[in-house]
């Protein structure tokens, strides 16, 4: 039967916006399916037809997810670019994309990307010279794929004042740490169930390290401050040393361990009443009932706290061909709709007078782990240590093994929560305490947010 509801009528139209696109990869031969197939529909939105006039790869023959027309093929990028009015850059990696987006920018095309690897080393600069030139870009897809996360930051929350911003935006990382925590899996184990299932790629050093997290943590920092923020501001510690031990205790303790990207504002050490921002990405316990910590699989979500909204949660898929399609064409409709109706590109608005804080100025709550001797006055030992170096004790348990038929004194397994402490004065806790002659490793020591 025939649908009810009529389909968008293809409207006459004198305008038509040539796309170029660069890349037909998982991402890219989603997209060019769309824009063939929904033609009409994009038209209708837009006020002009998308008309894609060649799509630039590096094999012609390759094989594709996607049956594209064969004739839009070329391995020629920078002629296809030099024609365009919109270029959808969907390569990847630094070079020839960065090179490309320039000579985009500078024959006046709007350029929409979804290349956070390009972003992070680069964007400062590329953004620089799509203002001075006056063209857009955008890159919705460079954070967490689907989600629209980014326009809602620029546009819906432009007249609200943002304090914080918490992102599971590594679907592999999180992908890992779930499956650590519902099987019991260890790091390696989840890594290689990842890699098989697709989620993690054959070198997964960028996502496990926190690298594509942070390089998105800053994406997300300077729309939200409103100050530019590089890849080096990012204090980044990724999920390599976390253990199933960790994930245990942490569960066991109520708390379910994530790889966040957080960026916040934050009073500046020795300055009274002046606020700057941290952004850092490391593995972070949080308490199971905060809404992050439903964020199963490879799915991303982030979590927004603003002065009047309050708190906003955004999921989604954060990444997959079609899924990240979708905010690509995103920004390619909004950019027609203003090359037809007119108006101003770009809505991010980079102030750039939030100074940026190290990871120094960040207070969090911490949780360690430590293996001691099960001997009388072990406790009082640390106690007294942390003490000495200001940090306060919440919580402090303790598990002790002994083998069996062993009469020995055995260890004893200690997890304590801190209060909120400094940076610096944990680290030198940490150190005093593995210099105790009872402590036979310090086996973790690990954020702790969202309480
Ligand atoms: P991909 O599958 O590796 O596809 C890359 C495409 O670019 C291929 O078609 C390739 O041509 C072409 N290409 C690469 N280098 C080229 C060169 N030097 N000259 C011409 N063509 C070249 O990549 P993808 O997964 O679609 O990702 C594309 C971009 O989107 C990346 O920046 C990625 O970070 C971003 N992104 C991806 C996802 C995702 O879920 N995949 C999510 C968010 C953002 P051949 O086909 O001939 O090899």
């Amino acid at each position: 039967m025939d649908s009810a509801v009529p389909s968008e009528p293809a409207p006459a139209l004198t305008k038509t916006l040539k796309v170029a696109l660069l890349g037909a990869g998982n991402v890219g031969a989603q997209v060019a399916r769309i824009l063939l197939q929904d033609a009409d529909a994009l038209a209708a939105r837009t006020g002009a037809r998308l008309e894609l006039t060649g799509i630039a790869v590096r094999n012609i023959d390759a094989p594709r997810d996607v049956e594209l027309p064969r004739a839009l093929f070329t391995t020629d990028a920078s002629a296809l670019v030099r024609g365009a009015d919109v270029v959808i850059e969907l390569m990847g990696g630094i070079e020839p994309a960065r090179t490309l987006i320039l000579e985009a920018i500078e024959h006046g095309a709007t350029v929409v990307t979804g290349n956070k690897a390009l972003l992070a080393v680069d964007g400062p600069s590329l953004y620089e010279k799509a203002d001075a030139a006056g063209v857009e870009l955008s890159y919705e897809a460079a954070v967490a794929g689907a989600i629209p996360i980014l326009r809602p930051i620029t546009d819906s929350l432009s007249g609200d004042k943002i304090t914080r911003v918490m992102g599971i935006v590594n679907g592999t990382t999180n992908f890992i740490l779930d499956q650590m925590d519902t099987t019991g899996a260890q790091f390696a184990d989840a890594l290689a169930e990842a890699t098989r299932l697709g989620y993690a790629e054959a070198d997964p050093t960028a996502d496990i390290e926190g690298h594509d997290a942070a390089a998105k943590g800053a994406i997300l920092a300077s729309l939200a401050f409103h100050t530019r923020f590089a890849l080096e501001d990012v204090h980044c510690q990724g999920i390599t040393a976390v253990t199933a031990d960790d994930i245990a205790a942490a569960k066991e303790a109520g708390y379910v361990i994530k790889l966040l990207a957080i960026a916040e504002k934050l009073a500046v050490p020795g300055r009274e009443g002046a606020a700057g921002v941290s952004v850092r990405v490391h593995p972070t316990l949080l308490p199971r009932e905060h809404p992050l910590a439903a964020v199963h699989g490879a799915f991303n979500a982030v979590f927004i706290e603003a002065e009047s909204a309050g708190e906003l949660m955004f999921y989604g898929q954060g990444a997959g061909g079609t899924p990240t399609a979708s905010a690509v064409l995103g920004d390619v409709v909004s950019a027609a709709r203003r090359m037809v109706l007119g108006g101003p590109g770009r809505t991010e608005t980079t102030t750039g007078v939030v100074p940026v804080l190290g990871i120094d100025a960040v207070q969090t709550r911490y949780y360690i782990g430590l293996d001691a001797a099960d001997q009388p006055g072990v406790l009082s030992k640390i106690a007294a240590l942390f003490a000495g170096h200001g940090v306060s004790i919440e919580t402090m348990r303790q598990t002790v093994h002994r083998e069996p038929g062993d009469g020995g004194p055995g260890t004893a397994e200690l997890r304590i929560v801190t209060h909120r402490a400094a940076e610096a004065s944990l680290a030198a806790t940490v150190e005093a305490i593995k210099g105790l002659d009872v402590i036979n490793s310090v086996t973790s020591v690990l954020r702790v947010e969202g309480v």
